[in-house]
């Protein structure tokens, strides 16, 4: 392929990247975006296959084919609860794409590179191992972390933004000695073969501040409590972007610059949002952690009282008597798949002139969007489906509210309680209506690991089992219940 063709189909991929970004900022037009965003991807990853740079066809091909094998089966089984993890797996690889892409650019240098030009190189491979690095650990933490192999409490180390601050200083000072090409060991008691490569000028403190990279990775992850979390996957993502930017610089390929300050810049605007939705601070997320003291935040007193539950049957009848109804998904709904019942007991209800509405808090689940996704899966009407701040003053108004699998996004200790883990965090108030019907299995506290004094309040009833179980017979409830009127309604007309 000529490169005059190669340029326009980079321009023509780009393009498609960006109308793909426009189309999946709203629910109507996200499916359009995906497919944009496909073609773009096809048409540089050809493009790219054909430019006159590549001529290894068949490392090529033992590369790609099964890592697309692979890739395509692990999303093909994909559960949409365990999502998070995947994408946090895949901003890991991007940073360890970026992190070998540097050495490789480093041990082989182009030749044709002299001067300012190669010293502008040499700092794009240190600052992209350095982004690349961190992305890669980090990920791997967030990875963890979502899928419960690793604790979601945060790690709080005695003066760690101050070992935060010392990893920075120290990364910096060793760019300065990789700039130099300096060597800190010559006589290094290995193979000769690998002696050559160590000894080779800047590739110690390279490999240093590598290392201590990855170690920043681990630390400025582990440090963020579960219910932060959201923002570090999006600010992972981020990172992610930035670090195939730079694998970009490195490789001389627009594209890969264009597409990763795409994701860069877009993880970061998101991670703004998702900050200012929870009320935190971006700054302090950046750094690692948001506890601005250095104790360990509690997870707030045990809720006094007892909790009164409830049965199918009476929130069948307090659905069926209320005229207002606000429906608030959690996690627990995607994990126990209710979304399709629960958007029939919306469609009977709405048919019945009941106001039903969907009250979605910016963090609820386990990634950014994860209950519109699901409710859009199950049909329910956009129109409905209102961010918190769009209804959070109407649960006053609200004659029953539907709680189901949410808990952190619940939880008034948020508001209520300064020592508690999650305080200052908005959350949608469901306690001010005047009924509500909690479902979930048990008593247990959500992902930040707080304790809820929801389920102990006059107002609350809890429906304890599987969500979807318990949907599907409210939905019965309500059929039923339809019946006789039904049966009377066609004895009358014939
Ligand atoms: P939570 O994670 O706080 O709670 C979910 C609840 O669902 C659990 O308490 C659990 O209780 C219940 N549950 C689980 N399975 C079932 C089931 N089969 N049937 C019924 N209930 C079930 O949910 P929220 O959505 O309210 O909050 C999300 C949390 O995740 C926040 O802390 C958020 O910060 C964090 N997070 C969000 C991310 C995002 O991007 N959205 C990313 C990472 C973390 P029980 O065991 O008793 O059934």
């Amino acid at each position: 392929m000529t490169n005059n063709l190669l340029t326009v189909a980079y321009i023509g991929a780009s393009a498609l990247f960006i109308l793909s970004l426009g189309g999946l900022s709203n629910q109507e037009t996200a499916r359009q975006g995906n497919i944009f965003g496909i073609i773009g991807m096809a048409i540089a990853f050809i493009a790219t296959a054909l430019s006159s740079q590549v001529t290894g066809y068949g490392l090529l091909a033992t590369v790609i084919l099964p890592g697309a094998i692979v890739g395509a089966i692990l999303a093909a089984r994909v559960a949409m609860t365990s999502m998070p993890e995947l994408v946090a797996i895949l901003h890991s690889f991007v940073g360890l794409a970026a992190v070998l892409v540097g050495f490789a650019n480093y041990l082989s240098p182009d030749p044709e590179l002299v001067g300012v030009e190669a010293t502008i190189h040499e700092i794009e491979i240190f600052v992209g191992i350095f982004i690349g690095a961190i992305t890669f650990t980090g990920s791997v933490i967030a990875f963890g972390k979502l899928r419960g192999i690793i604790g979601s409490k945060p790690l709080i180390l005695p003066a760690r933004h101050l070992l935060n601050i010392a990893m920075l200083v120290l990364s910096v000072w060793l760019g300065v000695k990789f700039m130099e090409g300096a060597t800190f060991w010559e006589n290094i008691q290995i193979p000769q073969n690998y002696v050559a490569i160590l000894t080779q000028e800047g590739l110690q403190p390279l490999l240093i501040m590598t290392a201590i990279a990855f170690v920043l990775g681990v630390h400025l992850v582990a440090a963020i409590g579960g219910a932060d979390m959201p923002v570090v996957i999006s600010m992972l993502n981020s990172y992610s972007g930035w670090a195939a930017a730079a694998a970009g610089f490195m490789l001389s390929n627009d594209l890969l610059i264009i597409t990763g300050a795409l994701v860069g810049s877009s993880g970061a605007i998101l991670s703004y949002i998702m900050c200012k939705a929870m009320n935190r601070s971006f700054i302090s997320v950046i750094l690692g952690g948001f506890g601005e003291g250095t104790g360990t935040p509690s997870s707030g007193a045990k809720p006094a009282g007892e909790a009164t539950a409830t049965n199918v049957e009476e929130v069948a009848e307090l659905l069926l008597d209320a005229k207002s109804v606000i429906i608030v998904p959690g996690y627990g709904m995607a994990a126990a798949q209710a979304q399709h019942p629960v958007s029939e007991i919306t469609k009977f209800l709405r048919e019945r002139k009941k106001n039903v509405r969907f009250g979605i808090h910016p963090v609820a689940g386990r990634m950014p969007g994860h209950m519109n996704v699901l409710l859009a899966e199950a049909n329910v009407p956009y129109d409905i489906v209102l961010e918190m701040e769009e209804i959070n003053e109407d649960f006053s108004e609200t004659d029953v509210v539907l709680v189901i699998g949410a808990n952190d996004t619940v939880n008034p200790s948020a508001l209520e309680d300064p020592t508690s883990q999650i305080a200052g965090m908005p959350v949608l108030e469901v306690w001010n209506a005047a009924n509500v019907v909690v479902m979930k299995r048990s008593l247990a506290s959500g992902y930040a690991g707080v304790d809820n004094p929801l389920f102990y309040k006059e107002n609350t009833q809890m429906l304890f089992g599987d969500a979807k179980q318990n949907v599907a017979a409210i939905l019965s409830k309500l059929v039923e219940s339809a019946q006789p009127m039904i049966t009377t309604e066609k004895v009358l007309v014939s």
